[in-house]
């Protein structure tokens, strides 16, 4: 299991998150840096942060500190936000658990 972030971080990426997590596994898009700069032009683009499902330890400290309500477990994320997962194991270049179906939307984007 891992955590996911979902569609309402993009544009916020006020990185709360990152300041909680234990092992470091929340990261900006490829190209940025958490420096303020960066997080100003992360916010501009309306881009997000992304959690690592390989380093998450599934603590879930990060997943009340949000102010969006952007995070949840792998197994709880909304239906509307379902392709979230795929994106946020593509951003590693990771590819989904084998128990995931193949066939279901969130492969589709
Ligand atoms: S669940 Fe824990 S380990 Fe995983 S991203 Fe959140 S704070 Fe980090
Ligand atoms: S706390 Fe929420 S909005 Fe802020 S960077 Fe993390 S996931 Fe995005």
């Amino acid at each position: 299991m891992t955590y996911i972030i979902t569609q309402p971080c993009e544009g916020v990426c006020n990185t709360s998150c990152v300041e909680v997590c234990p092992v470091d596994c929340i990261y900006p898009p490829p190209g940025f840096t958490l420096s303020p700069e960066d997080k100003a032009r992360m916010k501009t683009q309306g881009a997000m942060l992304y959690i690592h499902p390989e380093e998450c330890i599934d603590c879930g400290a990060c997943e009340p500190e949000c102010p969006v309500n952007a995070i949840f477990p792998d197994d709880e994320v909304p239906e509307k936000w379902k392709e979230y997962i795929a994106i946020n194991y593509q951003r590693f270049g990771l590819p989904l658990p084998d128990d995931r179906d193949p066939e279901e939307d969130f492969f589709e984007f």
